[in-house]
C-alpha cells in the first residue's frame, strides 16, 4: 500500500508529502525536495499502522 506522509524538508523547512511504500517495514532512499529540490535522505520506519520518517541532509550521517 502507498500512503503519503508528512515530513519536513531538513534544507528549506518545508512541509513536503512523500509516498511512502508500506509493505517494506525498513527503508532507506534518496529523494529530492519537492520544494527546493535537494537530495533528501529518507529512513523510514513501519510499525504496524505508524509510519515514522527521519529526514536528513543526504551529506550528513555518512
Ligand atoms: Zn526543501
Amino acid at each position: 500500500m502507498i500512503v503519503e506522509e508528512k515530513s519536513t524538508c531538513p534544507y528549506c523547512w518545508e512541509s513536503v508529502y512523500f509516498e511512502i511504500d508500506t509493505s517494506v517495514s525498513e527503508q532507506e532512499y534518496v529523494e529530492d525536495c519537492h520544494v527546493c529540490c535537494n537530495p533528501i535522505l529518507l529512513r523510514i520506519n513501519i510499525f504496524g499502522n505508524s509510519v515514522n520518517i527521519d529526514t536528513t541532509k543526504e551529506d550528513d550521517g555518512f
